[in-house]
């Protein structure tokens, strides 16, 4: 059965690269995209006039309103019923005024102990510490599930003591998750990796963060952990021996009742950011969507300094405008794509790839009519492992949903374009993930299939000297034109590009 499948399937794909041929008219449009144009666009949104693009600060707003100046000059609008803007709110909040003490001593955050969700309202919690399962028997736990932890904090050890028979079945995840189910106020955990981890990535730590407003959940448990000093003193305070239930678990559930108190009230900004939204209807299948991404936020600045985000991603972001110029044309001379193309350029990327998960939870054009994603970040440079001579671009995610997409993408480069497409990043077990890393990533988790243009990371990658004369306009102009013919030969081929079955 299966391999009768195969062999349908097979000639279904011949045919239609049979069908895949050269278009006089894709060559003449791609050639409207030039380094030239490019490289104007690029000197004016990633100059420091435009302060490095913060989501939801003045940089990025002014670059909205150049990329919409530009559409509309190229005589293009927004999606039917639409403004050329998506919107959406942003919670930011910075990691201060986290005030906690256990027993007589109080702690500092981010020395002591980090905490999340990232977000939290104002709370005032005031109760006692019951510390739970940790020890050598199942019984141990199974204790545990019967303790009354309502509205307490709970302080949960880190693995299991050297003497355990228990492996795996009572790990901190499920003792954390029974915790809140519960009903506790508070969960702390011992992190044996934090103070580490604190010192490590403090620059993460201690930066403000943002997230969509819409996620965050009020009533989610907070969780705190805490560095292996800290829980020590805790169980000392409640009249245990570090070193021996370290050994040999915790047979009572608590020594002496301990109490904490934490008080939050942590700096809290509303913001709001969005996308930019830049359509071309389809003139046979206006239904049936592709969309390009770029993302056009940047990191912003540090006092005087900015982070001009030439490369990362200024390329991506002109790459758009250039594109849409491309096909505008097309739709001028009456030969505009069969399916539609929408343009957008998303932002909050920097700060999670916000822009385009607000988009993927509330998209404008169906998700199972939205036939593949391109998304381009960072193509202007090189890495490496290559050099200025190399005509090279990464793909990243071509044949994880489809085959034919990466099929029509291969012949597209072949008929016009032969870059060297690299796929050393498209490799399940690249331990940099990039597949997860960028716009794509909420397109690809919806089914969406996708391609990934990234020429790699180099030296300047999120510093202030990622600027403009660095970046290669004729390489970049040169990977533009490949996503433009790839967009254009997915909206203009017979068949919609199909899922593969698995
Ligand atoms: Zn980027």
């Amino acid at each position: 059965m299966k391999n009768i499948i195969l062999t349908i399937g097979a000639i279904v794909i011949g045919l239609t690269c049979i069908a895949q041929e050269y278009d006089e008219n894709a060559e003449k449009y791609s050639k409207t995209i030039t380094a030239g144009e490019l490289k104007e666009h690029l000197y004016i949104i990633a100059s420091d006039k435009f302060e490095g693009r913060e989501t939801g600060k003045k940089g990025q707003k002014m670059a909205m309103d150049y990329l919409i100046q530009n559409f509309k000059s190229f005589g293009i609008n927004p999606p039917e019923n639409q403004e050329f803007t998506q919107t959406f709110n942003l919670v930011e909040q910075t990691t201060k005024n986290v005030n906690l003490t256990i027993g007589d001593k109080e702690y500092a955050v981010l020395k002591d102990f980090s905490i999340s969700p990232s977000i939290i309202v104002k709370q005032n919690l005031e109760n006692e510490i019951v510390l739970v399962g940790y020890g050598i028997e199942e019984d141990d736990y199974n204790n545990y599930a019967e303790l009354d932890v309502k509205g307490k904090a709970v302080f949960i050890m880190d693995g299991m003591p050297k003497k355990s028979k228990i492996s795996g079945e009572w790990s901190m995840k499920k003792r954390i998750e029974l915790a809140k189910k519960k009903g506790a106020s508070l969960v702390m955990y011992h992190s044996s990796k934090l103070k580490d981890n604190l010192i490590k990535y403090e620059h993460y730590y201690s930066k403000p963060k943002l997230v969509l407003k819409e996620d965050v959940d009020e009533n989610e448990t907070i969780a705190l952990a805490t560095t292996t000093a800290v829980a020590e003193e805790i169980t000392t305070q409640a009249g245990m021996k570090w070193k021996k239930l370290v050994k040999k678990g915790m047979k009572e559930e608590n020594g002496q009742t301990l109490k904490f108190t934490l008080n939050i009230d942590k700096p809290t900004e509303y913001l709001t950011s969005e996308n930019v939204l830049a359509f071309i209807p389809g003139t046979e299948k206006p239904e049936e969507c592709i969309i390009l991404t770029a993302h056009y936020d940047h990191i912003g600045k540090e006092g005087d300094v900015v982070f001009n985000g030439a490369d990362d991603d200024g390329t991506g972001t002109v790459t758009m405008l250039e594109i849409a110029q491309a096909f505008q044309q097309a739709v001028v001379d009456s030969t505009g794509p069969k399916r539609s193309i929408l343009i957008m350029p998303v932002s909050g990327e920097e700060k999670g790839l916000l822009g385009s998960r607000y988009y993927s939870n509330h998209p404008i054009f169906p998700l199972e009519n939205t036939v593949a994603n391109l998304n381009v970040d960072m193509i202007g440079r090189y890495d490496e492992s290559h050099s200025e001579e190399d005509n090279y671009i990464y793909l990243i995610g071509s044949d994880k949903l489809s085959s034919e997409l990466h099929d029509v993408s291969e012949k597209v480069n072949e008929l016009y374009t032969k870059i060297d497409l690299d796929y050393t990043f498209n490799d399940e077990n690249d331990s940099n993930r990039f597949y997860y890393r960028s716009d794509h990533y909420n397109f690809a988790k919806n089914n969406v299939p996708v391609i990934f243009y990234f020429s790699g990371v180099h030296e300047d990658y999120h510093k202030e000297t990622d600027t403009v004369e660095k970046i290669d306009y004729d390489k970049t102009a040169r990977v533009a034109r490949l996503v433009f013919l790839t967009a254009w030969e997915l909206a203009n081929r017979e068949d919609r590009i199909k899922l593969d079955e698995n």
